[in-house]
């Protein structure tokens, strides 16, 4: 919990946990004022359990949710309401605390000078220089863009594995080029380390760094986040209304998980036997669960795609199935493996070594399954099941453990965006991984269009890719780097042993190693010495720090038509303009 205070009955923080509610309450805080919308996370508490946990410790509370870039001046009244009625002090929250300190500057206005609002901001942690221009008194109401937008060269939208691995590549190649990172969290998080955490191979520690140890030393952290964007402008909106402009834009912000696309499913996780590895926090518990499960049905899930890593709903699976064949316990427990999709993987090469595991462990494999919604304390979750002739039926199915991949899209603010294709993904050529409207926007990672698996895998080709293709947008040139499409997914079929998927564009195997080292179409030890060992390694000594290990881009000596048009050009726009 890390509280900064700004007045003596005013004090901001990023999230809070139920927990924090008792230690804030402890430090002689009185009330609590929710500012962040719930949903905005897979990970976040709902509202409703702080306001629980405020009530229990005798707290005042209050929920006044703002949305990122919409600070209205209602919001600032509502706040200054609250600030009146609650008991003192008081302890502010949202994600970062950015929206929080916002709303007591906006209060502050006309009081206070603006200078002492933005040193007082800065004093605690907080840059609300942006905002320079609302905190004159004639315009303390609601509206963007009349402070001078802070610029950068090269701005990145998410500090995940693209978006630093990205900033490391360009600033490998460029020295003196200045590039922000925009990232809400202080966690990074290493996601391909969760299946081994939910295997009981690593400690989910192992897969946690400070973002501020992983941040390259050269760029610029804007520690909030992107709420949307105006690439007609060159520029963003963050959380708090601040603009700032570009010249390159790289958008990089992940996946929606959607816990809540599933009735019961937010609610259950982490209690009645109900789990994922796609949460930091879950994957400890499916480990717990398949220690302490010696008889009963377990069943894994997986949503229709696309989601990141598309195998990993097996690899739980395949862990678990092994755990209990060595506890001695395999036929005192069933297992059901739940696909919305028609296939076991998506790519063919990899289906007859994986189909030997399911027949030899037993499992039951029931395609075209969706989990619909899930009764935790019934322990019955809810399928809807396709039928041969393709009419729909609702089944329920009892269980003692349930794994679960929830449903994913793209985030948000980038699907509600002009960034976005059809389906919500940031819409970029597959190869040079360019906007397919503006010139000089990129997306790349789990939130780009582009037809490859969601690995970080891919993202680790894909960054020197686009790295070299914004400088060459920056000098004035055509992106000449392509991308073929490579991910991999290395499925865990048992402790010691992988079948390592690669492959590119069309499904098309593309193998790192000679096959005499590593053949993916079979289990191996090497590829689990792979993963287990060296990718963590190579995932924060070479890809984070712009060390292009076996991933140098492919050039193309030139690279023709739609995307050489110049920077900051609207296609579609100049088109009509005819
Ligand atoms: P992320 O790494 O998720 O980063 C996105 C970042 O954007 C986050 O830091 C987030 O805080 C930030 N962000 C979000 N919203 C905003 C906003 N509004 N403004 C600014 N920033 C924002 N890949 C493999 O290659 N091999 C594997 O074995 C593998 N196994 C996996 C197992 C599991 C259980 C999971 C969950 C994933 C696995 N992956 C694996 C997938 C891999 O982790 C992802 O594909 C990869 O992390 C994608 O990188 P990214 O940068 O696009 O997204």
């Amino acid at each position: 919990m890390e509280i900064k205070t700004l007045a003596p009955d005013l004090s901001v923080s990023p999230q809070l946990t139920a927990q924090d509610v008792g230690i804030a309450a402890s430090q002689g805080f009185r009330a609590i004022i929710i500012n962040r919308p719930d949903h905005e996370a897979d990970d976040q508490p709902y509202h409703e359990d702080i306001m629980a946990a405020a009530a229990r410790h005798g707290l005042g509370v209050r929920y006044l949710p703002v949305s990122p870039g919409h600070l209205s001046a209602q919001d600032v009244e509502n706040f200054a309401t609250a600030m009146r009625e609650l008991p003192a002090p008081a302890l502010a929250y949202c994600r970062t605390g950015t929206r929080a300190v916002s709303l007591w500057a906006l209060t502050q206005a006309g009081h206070l000078s603006t200078d002492a609002i933005i040193k007082t901001a800065a004093a605690a942690g907080y840059d609300l220089s942006g905002l320079r221009a609302r905190f004159e008194p004639a315009d303390t109401q609601a509206h963007h863009g009349n402070g001078k937008s802070p610029h950068h060269e090269v701005l990145i939208i998410g500090g995940g594995a693209a978006g630093i691995a990205t900033a490391a590549s360009i600033l490998k190649r460029r020295k003196g080029i200045d590039v922000a990172i925009v990232e809400p969290r202080t966690e990074h998080y290493y996601q391909p380390g969760w299946t081994l955490v939910g295997g009981g191979v690593f400690k989910r520690e192992q897969t946690e760094r400070q973002m501020a140890a992983l941040m390259p030393k050269r760029a610029t952290w804007l520690h909030t986040a992107c709420a949307a964007f105006a690439p007609e402008h060159n520029e963003v909106i963050l959380e708090d209304g601040t603009r700032v402009s570009y010249q390159v834009l790289i958008v990089a912000p992940g996946i929606k998980l959607d816990w809540d696309a599933i009735p019961g499913l937010g609610a259950t996780l982490g209690r009645y036997g109900v789990t994922s590895n796609y949460r930091f926090d879950m994957a400890p518990y499916t480990w717990q669960l398949i220690q302490s499960l010696k008889r009963g049905k377990a069943l894994f899930t997986q949503p229709p795609m696309p989601i990141k890593c598309a195998g990993a709903p097996q690899k739980a699976m395949y862990l678990a199935r092994d755990a209990w064949r060595r506890g001695g316990v395999l036929d005192a427990i069933d297992v059901e493996f739940h696909s919305a999709g028609g296939v076991l993987f998506g790519v063919q090469d990899y289906v007859p070594a994986l189909q030997q595991y399911v027949d030899r462990y037993g499992i039951e494999l029931c395609l075209n399954e969706t989990l619909v919604a899930v009764d935790g304390p019934a322990k019955t979750a809810y399928f809807d099941v396709i039928g041969t002739e393709g009419q729909v039926r609702r089944e329920a199915r009892p269980f003692d453990m349930l794994h679960v991949a929830p449903p994913q899209s793209a985030p948000d603010f980038v699907r509600q965006s002009p960034l976005a294709d059809a389906a919500g993904w940031v819409d970029v050529d597959g190869e040079t991984l360019q906007h397919r409207r503006y010139g000089n926007i990129f997306g790349l990672g789990d939130a780009g269009s582009s037809p490859n698996a969601k690995t970080a895998a891919a993202v680790r080709m894909q960054a020197p890719v686009v790295a070299h293709n914004v400088l060459n947008v920056l000098d004035g040139n055509a992106p000449n780097a392509v991308y073929n499409g490579y991910g991999s997914c290395p499925l865990t079929v048992e402790r010691g042993k992988i079948v390592l998927a690669e492959f590119a564009y069309g499904g098309k195997p593309d193998p790192t190693l000679p096959s005499w080292l590593i053949d993916g179409t079979q289990p191996s030890r090497a590829a689990w010495f792979l993963k287990e060992k060296l990718l963590p390694g190579i995932y924060f000594h070479q890809m984070l720090r712009g060390n292009e290990f076996l991933a140098r881009p492919r050039l193309l000596p030139h690279r023709p038509t739609a995307h050489e048009a110049p920077a900051a050009c609207d296609f579609e726009t100049e088109q009509r303009r005819g």
